[in-house]
C-alpha cells in the first residue's frame, strides 16, 4: 500500500476525554473515529489490526475443533423471558421495538439464541460434543462507556459455547478452550495470566478471567512467576489452573500458598472469561438429548468469550513508547514500512520502489512511505502507527551505498549495505 494512497488520518490534537495511552494513541494514529459515547467507526488502520487479531482467534478456535457460524446482533426478546434474563439483565440491553410492536434487542451475548439453534437439531448423545463459535458485534449500555474501545458499548466479541453430555466431558471441552485461549493470546505477543473468577449473571460454577499484562492495566494481578514463561507447545490446562494467581481483592499475603521469591506482582486488563454454567440454560430453554440408557437429559454447557474489539486496546497499553505503538509483528497492520525521505531523488526513487514491490511479491503486507512531506513527520507518523521493522532510505546514506533498518521493537537502528537489505530484512520478517 502506498502511503500516499492510504486514509490514515493522523492527528496532532487529541480529545480531552481520552484517558489512557491507547485510546489517545488509536485516535492520533487514525486508527478509530468516535460516533457517539461508546460507539466507534474503524478507519482503515485501525481496521486491519482489528481483522489480524480475529484471524489469529479464528484459526486457534479452529485448530481446538470449534464451528464458526454467525449470529444476528438484533434478537427477538422471548428467548431472554424463557431464561429468566430479560428483565435480569437491566439497563444494559439496548431494547427496540420493531414497526409491529414486537420487543428486540442488541445481543449483548448469545447463550439463549446457541441454546435455541442447538436444541432444534440435536437429540441424542452421540452428537455430543458440540462447540459453536461466532465473532460478531454485542451491544451493553455500560454505565460509563471509557477509555476508548476497551469499554465501548458496541464492541466486537469472539464467543463460543459447548455442548456435552455430562459435567465430565464438559470439563474437557473447558480446558481445551482455556488451552486455545492461551494460545491465542501468546501468538499475539502478550503474556496471558488465567485466573480463577466469579461466575457474576451468566451463573455457573466454573469459570476462569484471562488477563494480559500491561503497565497501565486496571487490575493488580499477583501470580506464579512460572506463568510469565509459557512454552505454547507444551500447555497442560491442569498444571495451568494449578498455579497461583489472584487479583488485588482475592490476595492474601499472609495466606498466600507460594513462596515470596516466585511471587509477581504486575498489572492486568480482562481480555477474555470462560464459564462453565452446567444445565442453567439447557434446562429452561429445552435442550436435552437421548442418552446411552435412552433417558432425556440436558445437556452441559460452558460458554467463552474474547473481547476482540478490547484487545487492540489492551495490545497498545502492552506494546508502546513516547513515540507511539510498537505492534508485535503477528498483529502489526503493516509489518514493513519502506520509508522514503527523498522522492524527489531519482535514486532513492528506484531504490524504494524496489524494496516495496520486493516485499509485496513476497506477500508481505508493506506500507511504502512515497509522501511529499518533511523528512520529520516521515519519520515520526511511522513511529507512531508502530511498524514493526523499517527500511529508512535517504540521500546520504544512499550515497555511502548503505540503507538504515529499524526495529520499532527493540528501538535500534543499522545501516545495511543496499545489496544486503532484501536478505537481511527477510530474515527479521520470518524471525
Ligand atoms: P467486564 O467485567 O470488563 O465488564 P464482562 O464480565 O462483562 O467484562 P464477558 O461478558 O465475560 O465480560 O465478555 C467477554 C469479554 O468481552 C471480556 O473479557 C472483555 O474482553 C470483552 N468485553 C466485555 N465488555 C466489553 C465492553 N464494554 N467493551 C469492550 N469489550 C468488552
Ligand atoms: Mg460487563
Amino acid at each position: 500500500m502506498k502511503y500516499s494512497e492510504f486514509f490514515i488520518p493522523t492527528i496532532k490534537d487529541i480529545p480531552s476525554d481520552a484517558e489512557i495511552i491507547s485510546h489517545k494513541l488509536m485516535i492520533k494514529a487514525g486508527m478509530i473515529k468516535q460516533s457517539s459515547a461508546g460507539i466507534y467507526s474503524w478507519l482503515p488502520l485501525g481496521y486491519k489490526v482489528l481483522k489480524n487479531i480475529e484471524k489469529i482467534i479464528r484459526e486457534e478456535q479452529d485448530k481446538a475443533g470449534a464451528n464458526e457460524m454467525l449470529m444476528p446482533t438484533i434478537q427477538s426478546s422471548d428467548l431472554w423471558v424463557k431464561s429468566g434474563r430479560y428483565d435480569d439483565y437491566g439497563k444494559e440491553m439496548l431494547r427496540i421495538k420493531d414497526r409491529s410492536g414486537r420487543e428486540m434487542l442488541y445481543g449483548p451475548t448469545n447463550e439463549e439464541l446457541i441454546t435455541d439453534i442447538f436444541q432444534s437439531y440435536v437429540t441424542s448423545y452421540k452428537e455430543l460434543p458440540k462447540n459453536l463459535y461466532h465473532i460478531q458485534w454485542k451491544f451493553r449500555d455500560e454505565v460509563r462507556p471509557r477509555f476508548g474501545v476497551m469499554r465501548g458499548r458496541e464492541f466486537l466479541m469472539k464467543d463460543n459455547y459447548s455442548f456435552d453430555l455430562n459435567e465430565d466431558s464438559a470439563k474437557i471441552s473447558y480446558n481445551n478452550m482455556f488451552k486455545a485461549y492461551i494460545k491465542t493470546f501468546l501468538r499475539m505477543g502478550l503474556t496471558p495470566i488465567s485466573l480463577r473468577a466469579e461466575t457474576g449473571p451468566i451463573g455457573g460454577n466454573l469459570s476462569h478471567e484471562f488477563q494480559i499484562l500491561a503497565n497501565t492495566g486496571e487490575s493488580t494481578l499477583y501470580y506464579d512467576k512460572e506463568l510469565e514463561s509459557l512454552d505454547p507447545e507444551s500447555l497442560d490446562p491442569d498444571k495451568l489452573q494449578s498455579y497461583y494467581a489472584a487479583v488485588d481483592e482475592q490476595h492474601n499475603a499472609s495466606k498466600c500458598p507460594i513462596k515470596k521469591e516466585d511471587l509477581k506482582i504486575s498489572k492486568g486488563i480482562e481480555v477474555g472469561h470462560i464459564f462453565y454454567f452446567g444445565t442453567k440454560y439447557s434446562e429452561k430453554l429445552n435442550a436435552f438429548v437421548q442418552d446411552q440408557y435412552g433417558k432425556r437429559t440436558p445437556v452441559h454447557m460452558g460458554s467463552y468469550g474474547i473481547g476482540v474489539s478490547r484487545l487492540v486496546g489492551a495490545l497498545i497499553e502492552a506494546n508502546h513508547d513516547e513515540k507511539g505503538i510498537k505492534w508485535p509483528k503477528s498483529v502489526a497492520p503493516f509489518k514493513l514500512s519502506v520509508v522514503n525521505l527523498m522522492p524527489e531523488d531519482q535514486n532513492c526513487n528506484t531504490i524504494a520502489e524496489d524494496y516495496y514491490s520486493n516485499f509485496m511479491t513476497l506477500n508481505f503486507d508493506t506500507l511504502f512511505d512515497d509522501r511529499d512531506c518533511s523528512i520529520g513527520k516521515k519519520l515520526s507518523d511511522n513511529d507512531l502507527i508502530g511498524t514493526p521493522l523499517q527500511i529508512v532510505i535517504g540521500k546520504r546514506d544512499i550515497s555511502q551505498g548503505v540503507v538504515e533498518i529499524k526495529d520499532r521493537l527493540l528501538n535500534t537502528t543499522e545501516k545495511i549495505k543496499i545489496d544486503d537489505v532484501k536478505k537481511v530484512v527477510l530474515n527479521k520478517l520470518n524471525s
